[in-house]
This record gives C-alpha cells, sequence and structure tokens, in this order.
C-alpha cells in the first residue's frame, strides 16, 4: 500500500488532510509536533484523530526548541494572541502568532520521516487564502520545498522521490469545510483555538478563521465554544 506522512496538528486543515490522503488511497503515517505551544491541547486532539482513523503508526515529535527560543505569542506566554479581528497586525504585516520557521521546520523532519517509512508524499494543510499571512503558508514555499527536497534526499537523487502535496493551499475556509465534510473528517476531535482552553475562544484569528468558514459552509462547527 503507498504511503503518506502527514503533518497532524489537529487542527480543522490537517485533520481534513488526512480524511483526503485516506481518501486517496494512502496508508497514513500522522506527524505530530509538540514544540511548545499554548494550546498544546492539540497535541491529545491528533491522537484522537489518529486513531479514528485506525492507523498503524502515529509519532509525536518534542522540540522543545521552538519553546526555548520563544519569538511567537504561541510559545512565549509574556506575548499576548492577538484577538478581535483576523489579522491584528495590518493586511501585509505577519501576526505575532507566526512561529518561527515552523513549516521548514515541520516539513524538513516530516520529509526525513518520509524518506525512512518509503512515504512517496508528504500532506500539509497550509492555505493561503483564508489565512494569517505566515508567509510558511504560502505555494511559492510548498514550490520552493519540494525544489528542495528533490536535491537534499537521497529518495530525490536516488529514488522515486517524496513530494510535498499541499491540497489546501488554493482553497477557503468553507471549500476546505465542504470537503472534508464530504470525506467525513471528524471535527468534532480537532481544535484550532490559540488560546488551548477546553472552550474555543472565538476571538483569536484562528477561531474567527473557523467559525467564519463554518458559517460560510452553512454547517455547524461541532466544538464547543465560550457563551458569548
Ligand atoms: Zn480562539
Amino acid at each position: 500500500m503507498k504511503k503518506a506522512v502527514v503533518v497532524l496538528s489537529g487542527g480543522l486543515d490537517s485533520t481534513t488532510c488526512m480524511g483526503i490522503a485516506r481518501d486517496a488511497g494512502y496508508e497514513l503515517y500522522p506527524l505530530t509536533f509538540h514544540y511548545g505551544q499554548r494550546h498544546d491541547r492539540e497535541v491529545e486532539q491528533a491522537k484522537k484523530i489518529a486513531a479514528f482513523y485506525r492507523v498503524p503508526h502515529h509519532r509525536i515529535v518534542t522540540l522543545d526548541f521552538l519553546k526555548q527560543i520563544g519569538g511567537s505569542a504561541l510559545t512565549d506566554e509574556t506575548i499576548a494572541v492577538p484577538v478581535g479581528g483576523v489579522n491584528e497586525a495590518g493586511e501585509n504585516d505577519i501576526p505575532s502568532t507566526y512561529v518561527p520557521a515552523r513549516n521548514l521546520i515541520f516539513l524538513s523532519l516530516a520529509t526525513a520521516y518520509a524518506e525512512v517509512v518509503g512515504a512517496e508524499v508528504v500532506y500539509i494543510g497550509v492555505s493561503a487564502v483564508d489565512y494569517s499571512g505566515y508567509p510558511d503558508c504560502r505555494p511559492e514555499f510548498i514550490r520552493a520545498m519540494n525544489e528542495t527536497i528533490g536535491l537534499a534526499t537521497k529518495a530525490g537523487i536516488a529514488g522515486a522521490g517524496i513530494r510535498i502535496e499541499a491540497p489546501l493551499v488554493h482553497l477557503s475556509k468553507k471549500e476546505t469545510i465542504e470537503w472534508g465534510l464530504r470525506l467525513g473528517v471528524p471535527y468534532e476531535l480537532s481544535t484550532s483555538c490559540y488560546q488551548g482552553g477546553e472552550e474555543a475562544c472565538g476571538e483569536c484569528d484562528s477561531c474567527r478563521l473557523r467559525l467564519k468558514g463554518f458559517a460560510d459552509a452553512g454547517a455547524k462547527d461541532p466544538i464547543p465554544y465560550k457563551k458569548r
């Protein structure tokens, strides 16, 4: 059976990628990063999502280094998570929830894992449509990363190669959710809130994008929100 590594955060997009990869006929090798994110509840949710898909292997990678260096509202408690508007920092600014080089690091490790298990593809749920403006979520980055992998790996030089698939990169949140619902993706197990509480805050960038996506798709978000 052909294999796919899926970068699984436990959020809405990566959970959708699990469904997409399964639908494409892959045996799933989800990889979850515990990097000291304030919303580390997502790691627990990722375990439940992996169990839902009955994967044989779910690896959780602990990356203390990203917490040690901080530099992001998601890894440094002294930096507040912006609330009150999508991309609070402004149209062209990168918000404080950006984690330095996160997807560059994650995709490098996911590629290494893919090489070892013999996976032909790495799925990542980045989107450059309804997003916070992170540079490592854009199609330019995915293209360049694919080129780099071809140059940097044994699989790229002497094997069948490994490619990064970002099936949501040009999709709105609405389109992502519609696709996921058709695939029976267990959104009730996913979590998106940057605050990491049992109930989502409904106010941070991530909550707002999620709520808008479900509203636009004409569906009800199955996770609990704080009463407002
Ligand atoms: Zn939130």
